[in-house]
C-alpha cells in the first residue's frame, strides 16, 4: 500500500509533510526517531506540524510509537493499514541497550490484558530490553 492510499482509506488529506514522514517509515527497515526523520526531511522539517502529523498518523492507526525509555520515542508503520484492524497492532517491542535500536517483533503478540471494569485501553506499551541478534552475537565473540 502506498502512502497516498494509506491517507485516502483513512479520510486523510493527503500533505507533504503526511506524506513525507509516511514514505520514510515504510522505507525505514527500524522504528525512526523524530531525530531521524527530521535528518531525512530536512529543510522541510516543522516542529509542529511534525507533532500534528504524528498525532493524526496515530488517531489514525496508520502508525504507532514505541517509547523505548525517557529519551527515546520511535515511530513506525502499522501492518494493519489495509484491515482497519487495529487491534493487532498490539505487538512486542524490542531495544537494544548496545546498539540503541528498537525492533517491531510482529510476530510476538502483546497478550490482552484483563482491565477492571469501566477502564478502557488507549495504548498497550511492551518493550523488552536486551541484547539484540548482532549484539549478542558479537558479545559472545569477544568473550
Ligand atoms: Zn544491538
Ligand atoms: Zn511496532
Amino acid at each position: 500500500m502506498t502512502p497516498v492510499e494509506m491517507l485516502t482509506l483513512h479520510h486523510l488529506r493527503k500533505t507533504p509533510t503526511r506524506l513525507a514522514i509516511l514514505k520514510y517509515l515504510q522505507t525505514a527497515p527500524f522504528p525512526q526517531s523524530e531525530n531521524d526523520i527530521h535528518k531525512k526531511m530536512q529543510d522541510s522539517y516543522d516542529r509542529i506540524t511534525f507533532y500534528r502529523t504524528i498525532q493524526t498518523l496515530m488517531e489514525s492507526g496508520i502508525i504507532h510509537r514505541i517509547v523505548a525509555d525517557n529519551t527515546t520515542v520511535r515511530y513506525a508503520l502499522n501492518h494493519c493499514t489495509s484491515a482497519l484492524n487495529e487491534q493487532d497492532a498490539d505487538h512486542v517491542h524490542f531495544f537494544c541497550t548496545k546498539c540503541g535500536k528498537v525492533e517491531c517483533m510482529e510476530e510476538v503478540a502483546v497478550q490482552p490484558y484483563q482491565l477492571p471494569d469501566g477502564y478502557k485501553k488507549e495504548e498497550c506499551n511492551v518493550v523488552v530490553k536486551g541484547l539484540c541478534n548482532e549484539c549478542a552475537k558479537k558479545n559472545s565473540a569477544e568473550k
